[in-house]
């Protein structure tokens, strides 16, 4: 294995699943919905395979995909995308973030992300040759909030990129106007771009509403902004991604993209299409479903005696259990399976300053009430 990748062997999600299955614990680690998306979104994708479109489709995404995505822009954030060259379908947003950092990061460059970040940032900015500089959330309240003189001291001439990613994963913290105003001016004062990892722009709470980086004076040119059916639409398994910016930076993404994987699977682009099109009062329903659900989980996880934190949005929500006696998060993420048939992933597997994130813990509630109900019961057995 290349020195670049030996950081990189196993996934936090794949141990912590894996411990799941071998005790017949319920999955509260890796973020995936247990039920499905839109019915009309399966059917379409059912149609789509019986009526032919199973060979590659075009490399960029079928259009039916690039003129809805370009449509749920507009109708969204007022943002106008051409379909064919705004536009790129990719394998997921994994693919997306990938494909942005391999066609935009020269080798030695310099990436800025927030820490914690989802674990592939870290991988691909490795695989692309650049470095990573990362900027901690802090504490605040009940909440977390961005390092604002951290943030100002990671950029420099040697910048190439920031990555953004909010709402958070794992934190489930959506950045203020204030923060993304700083990111955009640093990003024009460094002309670096900006990648931002928007996944869980439905998935807001408590009236909060997703405010796009690209939409800040001067960063639509040099914004690629990053979304994905599974989060929208509770698909994670269709890997349906998509990148949207200007055209020449959508160009760099989609030059790696071709060589990654060519093309995304055919049968599923026209069935998110349609829900694009015709199901986002779904997406209201589930995202107000969440919301409800997210206080079920923290409420439960307050009761068992941990130290809950605020989760704004998207699919999780972090605890701290050194009230109950733990002190490091993966150590209590290894045993909890087969102490109480409960799995979850430790924060500091997102880490690379391990030290303020140790004990942390996030705690997935993108399931049904009746797995929520259970699990309360058996974190309830913890004390
Ligand atoms: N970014 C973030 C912040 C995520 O949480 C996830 C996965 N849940 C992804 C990217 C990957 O998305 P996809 O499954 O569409 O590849
Ligand atoms: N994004 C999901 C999570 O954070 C799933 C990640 C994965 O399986 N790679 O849990």
């Amino acid at each position: 294995l290349v020195d670049r990748m030996r950081p990189f062997t196993s996934t936090v999600f794949a141990e912590m699943s894996a411990l799941a299955v071998k005790h017949d614990a319920i999955n509260l680690g890796q973020g995936f919905p247990d039920s499905d998306g839109p019915a009309s979104m399966l059917a379409a994708a059912v149609d789509a395979i019986e009526s032919g479109g199973n060979q590659y489709p075009p490399g960029i995404g079928v259009p039916s995909l690039r003129h809805a995505i370009a449509a749920h822009e507009r109708d969204h954030y007022g943002i106008d995308r051409d379909p064919d060259s705004q536009v790129l379908v990719t394998v997921g947003a994994t693919e997306a973030i990938a494909g942005a950092l391999l066609g935009l990061v020269e080798p030695g460059r310099e990436v800025v992300m927030i820490e914690p970040y989802y674990d592939s940032y870290a991988a691909c900015v490795a695989l692309a040759g650049g470095v990573r500089r990362t900027v901690p959330l802090v504490r605040d309240g009940d909440g977390f909030v961005l390092d604002r003189s951290a943030l100002a001291a990671a950029f420099g001439p040697n910048t190439a990129a920031v990555l953004v990613n909010s709402p958070h994963n794992p934190t489930g913290t959506v950045l203020t106007d204030d923060d993304l105003a700083q990111i955009a001016r640093l990003t024009i004062e460094y002309d670096a771009v900006a990648i931002t990892d928007e996944v869980y722009e439905h998935l807001l709470f408590d009236g909060r509403g997703q405010h796009p980086l690209a939409l800040l004076p001067g960063m639509a040119e040099r914004t690629l902004r990053i979304s994905s059916a599974a989060k929208t639409f509770a698909c994670t398994g269709w890997k349906v991604g998509w990148i949207t910016g200007p055209a020449d930076l959508v160009a760099a993404a989609r030059a790696a993209k071709q060589f990654l994987t060519y093309v995304g699977s055919g049968p599923f682009q026209p069935a998110v299409a349609h829900a694009l099109r015709t199901e986002m009062d779904w997406v209201r329903a589930n995202a107000a479903d969440l919301a409800r659900k997210r206080t079920v989980l923290s409420n439960a996880l307050r009761t068992a005696g941990f130290d809950v934190h605020r989760s704004e949005a998207g699919y999780f929500v972090c605890a701290d259990p050194r009230p109950l006696g733990y002190s490091d998060g993966f150590e209590f993420c290894r045993e909890m399976p087969a102490r109480i048939g409960v799995a979850a992933v430790p924060v500091s597997a997102f880490v690379d300053d391990d030290q303020p994130w140790r004990h942390l813990v996030r705690f997935a509630f993108c399931k049904r009430d009746e797995v929520i109900a259970e699990a309360a019961e058996r974190l309830g057995s913890l004390r």
